[in-house]
């Protein structure tokens, strides 16, 4: 594979992926990925060569046909997992991306008991489905990974410290794992069947509970040292302001993140003490002016850090997910102001991308990392890449 470029291997999963979900020519490839109809058919030819897709009958309706080309096998699959400090939530999607079937269950991630549970979870959710063609298991969690193949885990969120989960599940379970970071995970679901897909320099931003960086360049996700590149929520933003997570004070994720929006709300009496995000959004649809001065604030810091971040990498797009895109209605105005604003001349007309969000998205991002492995010249997956290669090649050779 020597001379591939990261954004070869995420063209052919994605090529992959779109043929998983229909059979395509490749002048519908070309389009659907925005690539060069020369690089689809130099990539095709690969795969065709690797025998994992095909040429189907041409389908002619006058003038010169259109070669079709399909998976040679449909039938694999990847899990994802996302952890939460509390829960865990899985997925298996076909090679498509699109999911087959879910399932959340209870968690508690501090206990010593934690990832034994995991692993108990996972056999039980993978052996309700087809074995057969599971090519691996991605996991997305809060927190730093310093490389995906081997998927050793700090994470203050889940209260993990040099957690070799990668080690255990792989043996446990037997199969290809791939481990990440949450919003890393996201960000390749992105690049695969996604809004960022075909650009090479995207910011993936993520607000909820937490606020979250992928930083895409060149193609690829930075990953920092250690994995910890993307660490938006930790950017300062006040000196006197309130204590975050980390440790410090003032943090961008310590004013905007879901919590604070709720601690907000509550000071000024806004929702009772029991009531949280959703009580401050039906608020502000409603009309009330101080629960939209709530996310309306929250826009503009985030606008203003954003635009820190735009200057410093120069993505094509930002897009926006999570669960607090659900009220952004009332971020959207004051987040638009401040980012212009603070953006130098020219980069103020950036795109900005806001995403739809459900909560299997997180488990799916995990199962992208898996289905993006198979290509990975980079190596970021060190040997699971090889290895759900050789389970795809097995799953065609198995067929008949
Ligand atoms: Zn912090």
């Amino acid at each position: 594979m020597a001379g591939a470029r990261p954004q070869t291997d995420v063209n052919r999963t994605a090529i992959l992926a779109h043929l998983g979900a229909q059979p395509a020519s490749r002048a519908d490839l070309a389009r659907a990925l925005e690539v060069s109809p020369a690089l689809i058919t130099q990539l095709t030819r690969d795969l065709l060569a690797d025998g994992l897709i095909e040429e189907l009958d041409a389908a002619s309706s006058g003038g010169r046909p259109a070669r079709m080309l399909g998976l040679v096998s449909r039938d694999t699959t990847a899990v994802g997992v996302k952890v939460a400090p509390d829960h865990v939530a899985f997925v298996e999607v076909g090679i498509d991306g699109v999911v087959r079937r879910t399932d959340t269950r209870a968690f508690d991630a501090v206990s010593p008991l934690a990832t034994s549970t995991l692993v108990a979870l996972l056999r039980e959710f993978i052996s309700a489905g087809s074995v057969k063609g599971l090519l691996g298991v991605g996991v997305g969690l809060p927190g730093n990974v310093a490389q995906q193949g081997i998927g050793v885990v700090d994470s203050t969120q889940l209260g993990w410290v040099q957690v070799p989960l990668g080690d255990q599940l792989r043996r446990a379970l037997d199969l290809p794992v791939v481990v990440e970071n949450n919003v890393n995970a996201l960000s390749v679901a992105e690049q695969l069947f996604g809004r960022s897909r075909g650009l090479k320099n995207v910011l993936v931003v993520t607000v909820g509970n937490g606020v979250g960086a992928g930083l895409i360049a060149d193609g690829a996700i930075v990953r920092g040292r250690a994995g910890g590149a993307g660490d938006l929520g930790h950017v300062p933003v006040r000196e006197d302001g309130p204590l975050c997570q980390c440790g410090n004070r003032g943090c961008l994720e310590a004013i905007i993140g879901q919590n604070a929006l709720v601690n907000d709300a509550r000071s000024i009496r806004l929702i009772g003490p029991d009531e949280g995000i959703d009580a401050v959004r039906a608020l502000a649809d409603g009309g009330d002016a101080e629960a939209r001065e709530i996310f309306a604030h929250a826009g503009h810091q985030l606008g203003r850090a954003l635009a820190g971040a735009v200057n410093l990498l120069d993505p094509e797009a930002v897009v926006l997910l999570g669960e607090g895109v659900a009220a952004w209605t009332h971020w959207a105005a004051a987040f638009d102001r401040a980012l212009r604003s603070a953006l130098v001349p020219g980069k103020r007309g950036i795109a900005v991308e806001v995403e739809r969000w459900d909560d299997d998205r997180w488990a799916q991002g995990a199962a992208a990392l898996v289905l993006a492995t198979p290509f990975d010249a980079q190596g970021v997956a060190g040997d699971q890449g090889r290895l759900v290669r050789e389970r795809l090649v097995a799953a065609i050779d198995g067929r008949s």
